[in-house]
């Protein structure tokens, strides 16, 4: 019998696991709070009987990952990090005033194809399980002796595209015993994957959701994301709306900004008129640079002229720092660097 990770598996679903294992159901939550406290092994958790301990170990292990490398900046730290089949990963760790967000991989490698980002050149590999995400989180607090109090699903992969495991994740660590992090300290960030979003409203849960628009006109959205050819941006508006009158949570719409592409007077108007009244803000960053792609950065007096322009019109608009840029941190980025060293 081929050993599993425990740590796939929300409490829920470990009270099943335990009752087919004939033990009273109150030991799935002794068990969980176990993993969630990062033990070792199951020798580690001393209240449970020798005989279930010997049951766990035959069944289960617990999965830990390995940095490999790790790139520090002033406010942000990026982290390569290895999975047991040698597939590599990102997360990047951000430091704010009220405390730390961790930005989490959801797959090896992304499907979606979008023309800036750098985790989609070399493709697909494979959608990450709940245990993996949430040894990013604690890989990240037990190496640099934190606690995370934020969680953006927005480093490689499209959630929505790995839907079950993403909320099996969100499951764990939103879970009281587990590492406790509020439904709206979560957001979930997508390409505009509109079934996936729908699904997501109706799951009664208090996350963020971050939408990556960045074109406000199907033609050149279509330019730089593949996916809008599936699901065009009157589909994704309905789409968030949905969400946001199901959750009463304010959406947030990406844009990034690419010099001369999507930064003109013009797109910001159009953008206005496409979210007008919706309960939402705008996330204005200037494009990371990736050298394959060829786009830049829109200037500094261009993203504030835009921004002012999104305010007459009464949109909530920030201003994302291009955290990490100069660590590689844009999606994909470190692994994309180890990838081209091995080719
Ligand atoms: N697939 C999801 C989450 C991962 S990408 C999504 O598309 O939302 C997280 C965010 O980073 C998205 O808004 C994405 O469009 C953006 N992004 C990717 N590459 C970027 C780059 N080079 N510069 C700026 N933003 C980038």
């Amino acid at each position: 019998m081929e050993k599993k990770n425990i740590k796939d598996y929300t409490q829920n679903e470990l009270k099943e696991i335990i009752a087919d294992l004939d033990e009273p159901g109150y030991r799935a939550g002794q068990i969980f709070g176990w993993l969630y406290k990062d033990a070792d092994d199951f020798e580690a958790m001393t209240n449970l009987s020798k005989e279930l301990r010997t049951k766990l170990n035959e069944r289960f292990y617990i999965f830990k990952s390995n940095i490999i490398d790790e790139k520090n900046l002033t406010d942000s730290t990026k982290f390569l990090i290895t999975l047991e089949d040698n597939n590599l990963i990102e997360t990047v760790l951000l430091r704010y005033k009220y405390g730390y967000t961790l930005c989490v991989s959801s797959q090896v490698g992304c499907k979606m194809g979008c023309g800036f980002c750098a985790s989609t050149i070399n493709g697909f590999v494979r959608d990450l399980k709940p245990g993996e995400m949430v040894e990013q989180i604690m890989l990240v607090e037990r190496h640099k002796n934190i606690r995370v109090s934020r969680v953006v699903i927005m480093g490689s992969g499209e959630p929505l595209d790995n839907y079950d495991n993403v909320m099996r994740f969100i499951r764990i660590i939103n879970d009281k015993n587990g590492i406790n992090i509020g439904a709206r300290h979560i957001t979930i960030s997508t390409c505009g994957i509109v079934p996936g979003i729908y699904k997501l409203a109706d799951e009664k849960l208090q996350l963020t959701l971050a939408v990556s628009l960045h074109a406000a006109m199907d033609e050149k959205r279509l330019a730089i994301m593949p996916v809008n050819r599936a699901y065009p941006i009157k589909d994704i508006i309905s789409a968030v709306k949905y969400y946001t009158e199901r959750t009463n949570r304010r959406a947030t719409f990406e844009y990034s900004m690419i010099r001369g592409f999507n930064d003109t007077d013009e797109d910001a108007e159009k953008l206005a008129l496409l979210i007008r009244g919706i309960l939402c803000n705008v996330n204005l960053i200037p494009i990371n640079s990736v050298e394959e792609t060829g786009f830049l950065p829109s200037v500094s007096e261009r993203v504030m002229k835009f921004k002012d322009k999104l305010e007459e019109f009464g949109i909530n608009v920030t201003i994302r720092r291009s955290l990490g840029e100069e660590i590689d941190a844009a999606c994909g980025q470190l692994r994309r660097s180890y990838l081209e060293k091995q080719e």
